[in-house]
């Protein structure tokens, strides 16, 4: 072996190593920034008025239960898409609730409210007597406070969803998530100014050690679900009810969606869900004094 090829070799080597590196760091970059665009991929309709957002299953089975500490020290959980992380384990859920604790239902109801589809949604649990949980949207609650009273007045719980269904909010600093969820409750409370927001659910499901830190300071306990049937993926209306009729069980907490697109599936749904549901479980709306 001459001196130029081993030169050249060890070249290699280096180059090889130096690729290596970058890849990791590409790597650890993407793991620490979750992607901030899900609602512009997931092939909604973009074109009416509104914002259009959808929470992607990015954590946890179905069913998974939470687990019962926080983690921490970790890194942000990925806002996965088309349900990429769905095999993740408890531990991304950094403590969020993902059922009631008790044999209780609860369905919830996110992303708006949205005058097309929230009034239905309202009408639905008022003619069968139930009390549901709405997370809702600042920006969506400052444009449509008439609705948050709706909302309140029939006896829901409220539960702060951000103030732009920000996906990536759980990598921003603690400050940047504590003024955004502020923002949101006040957005809230200028339409229902004693209104308990006890609730918090981050978008995406994207949960992180600072977001679940920072809704708690804020006096709100981290919520996520347990059965979801995708319906911001537009499934129709048989397979919603189906997938929820299936999975529900004592202590599920339901998600849905009544805003961030067409939501006409949810409704059809929710129409035939309901006098099963009702049937077979007590359905109620989340605490507003969660201990
Ligand atoms: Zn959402």
């Amino acid at each position: 072996m001459t001196r130029g090829s081993s030169t050249a070799k060890a070249a290699g080597i280096v180059t090889l190593v130096v690729a290596g590196l970058l890849g990791s760091a590409y790597v650890l970059g993407r793991s620490l920034v979750p992607d901030q665009t899900p609602r512009h991929s997931t092939g909604l309709n973009t074109s009416a008025d509104g914002p259009h957002y959808a929470d992607q299953p990015s954590v946890g089975e179905p069913g998974a239960v939470p687990s019962a500490s926080t983690s921490s020290g970790a890194g942000p959980a990925e806002a996965g898409q088309d349900g990429s992380g769905r095999d993740a384990g408890g531990d991304k859920l950094f403590g969020a609730h993902a059922t009631t604790g008790t044999p209780r239902l609860a369905l919830t109801f996110d992303d708006g409210p949205d005058p097309r589809y929230t009034p239905q949604v309202l009408a639905l649990l008022r003619q069968f007597d139930v009390r549901a949980t709405f997370c809702v949207v600042g920006e969506n609650a400052q444009n449509h406070p008439d609705l948050i009273q709706s909302i309140v007045r029939d006896g829901h719980t409220l539960c702060n969803h951000s103030w732009h269904h920000d996906v990536g909010l759980g990598a921003r600093s603690a400050d940047a998530i504590r003024s955004d969820l502020l923002r949101t409750n006040a957005a809230i409370r200028a339409a229902v100014p004693d209104a308990p927001i006890v609730w918090y659910r981050q978008p995406g499901g994207a949960w992180t050690y600072p977001v679940v830190s920072v809704a708690r300071q804020l006096g709100m306990t981290p919520l996520h679900w347990s059965v979801d049937p995708s319906d911001w993926d537009l499934p129709g209306a048989s397979k919603i009810t189906a997938t929820v009729l299936t999975q529900a069980e004592p202590g599920s907490v339901v998600l849905l969606h009544d805003a961030g697109g067409d939501r006409q599936g949810t409704v059809d749904a929710l129409r035939r869900i309901l006098p099963d549901l009702t049937a077979r479980f007590e359905v109620e709306a989340l605490p507003t004094d969660p201990t």
